[in-house]
């Protein structure tokens, strides 16, 4: 007897989609059948004319997210229920960053007391400012507490959170004997720092311009091309960064070199800032031209994954401030970042949101596919579905995508076999659990 089946629906499996049953056991997937056979079930659910699809991975969400005088505005209770509710099962955080190994253990604790209160399963990357420690010390004791991935910036040396070329070199040179990965933040400090526009919204794109991020991505591939290691580039807003790995360095893209990129870079772009609601579209690295935008869709091949870089704040905290340096920079994302990309791309969008992020960040096959084994993290999502983008369940006052039209809602979300989000509404039985990653 099996405890849920998902019947008559169009099952997503090895990279296609299947005609079967699915069928699950407790907490995990266990066995399928064709369609028109139906095993014995506690409960069973109809899904025809739904895509039954593995949960999605969010690698990269920022949650009570403290900028100083603001904080973003998602706990882990309401950050997981908007994920739930966009049929995210999984996500990853950031500790805060450390300059020393000693600070590792105090930052690991506080984000696992912060995410106790997680609908859904979560992870973290350790995060490093400008680390002046021994990095192997610190990539064995990340790696001992189930967190594979440390992430790093190039920028920000005026809050003292870039990190040395040397260092950087280090890490990723210690990558390729531990199977670690390093995230990095790619933004070219000098080129920003030596940007002199005004300190306003209209301008604050060309404040960190679009060169900043190509340049440092061109910098990065060629340390990597010098050294063994892996790195992930994270939130990658323009298509000339990813058409210049393609070109110069096409052995390492996708093999030793990852690309994430973020909905909004693919939805928006900069001649938002020109507008009066400008300053709720802030964010960092920023929104760019709408060619670099159509770019960006070029070359979606190249792109393993999709995170959001979830860190909402409200309208209030967003308008507070006049100086594009003083507004909060993050926009929410989770909910509706699947339903966003599935109606640009279709079906192709999937395996970033599922088996891409799963092997990448080491949570396959207990995430990210739909198989005998691994976890019952399912979401079924109807392709026909039509609804109108609203502010959402996040823990903020608008999305930045209110009022678009989709076609193609998530329906439910099943985390470990038990109903979250169904449909449509939220059933929350369940609690997240830290995933341990290695
Ligand atoms: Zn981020």
């Amino acid at each position: 007897m099996y405890t849920l089946g998902l019947i008559n629906g169009n099952v997503y499996r090895d990279g296609k989609f299947t005609k079967e049953n699915v069928y699950i056991k407790e907490q995990l997937i266990s066995n399928f059948t064709p369609h028109g056979e139906v095993l014995k079930c506690v409960k069973i659910v109809d899904c025809s004319n739904k895509l039954v699809l593995p949960g999605f991975i969010d690698p990269h969400v920022h949650i009570n997210l403290n900028l100083g005088e603001f904080r973003s505005s998602d706990d882990y209770e309401s950050a997981s229920i908007a994920a739930a509710f966009g049929g995210i099962t999984t996500f990853i955080d950031f500790l805060e960053p450390i300059n020393t190994v000693d600070e590792f253990e105090e930052k690991l604790q506080q984000k696992h007391k912060e995410a106790e209160s997680s609908f859904i399963d979560f992870s973290f990357h350790t995060t490093v400012g400008n680390f002046k420690d021994d990095v192997e010390k610190l990539v064995n004791l990340s790696f001992e507490n189930g967190i594979p991935s440390i992430k790093l910036f190039t920028t920000y040396s005026e809050s003292n959170r870039r990190c040395s070329y040397e260092k950087i070199s280090e890490f990723i040179d210690i990558s390729s004997l531990t199977g670690s990965l390093i995230l990095i933040h790619s933004e070219n400090d000098e080129i920003i720092l030596n940007s002199k526009v005004e300190d306003t919204v209209a301008s604050y794109s060309d404040s960190r311009p679009k060169e900043s991020e190509v340049e440092e991505v061109e910098r990065l591939a060629k340390l990597v091309s010098e050294l063994k290691g892996r790195i992930y580039i994270v939130h990658v807003t323009c298509g000339s960064s990813i058409e210049l790995l393609q070109k110069n360095y096409s052995e390492l893209l996708q093999n030793r070199i990852f690309i994430e990129s973020c909905p909004q870079y693919f939805i928006l772009n900069k001649d938002v800032y020109e507008t009066e609601k400008g300053k709720l579209f802030l964010l960092a690295p920023p929104l760019r031209s709408s060619e670099e935008q159509e770019k960006l869709k070029k070359n979606i091949a190249n792109i393993s994954t999709i995170g959001t870089d979830h860190a909402p704040f409200s309208k209030e905290e967003k308008q507070r401030h006049n100086s594009a340096s003083k507004i909060p920079k993050g926009l929410g994302g989770l909910e509706y970042s699947f339903s966003l990309m599935y109606n640009l791309f279709g079906a192709s969008i999937i395996p970033k949101y599922t088996i891409n992020p799963a092997i990448i960040h080491k949570l396959y096959p207990t995430k990210g596919v739909i198989q005998e084994g691994s976890d019952a993290d399912i979401v079924i999502f109807d392709p026909k579905k039509k609804f109108i983008i609203d502010s959402g369940h996040s823990n903020t006052d608008y999305s930045p995508y209110e009022g678009m039209n989709m076609k193609g809602a998530v329906e439910s979300t099943i985390l470990r076999g038990q109903f979250l989000i169904e449909k449509s509404k939220f059933i929350g039985m369940n609690k997240g659990r830290f995933i341990h990653r290695s």
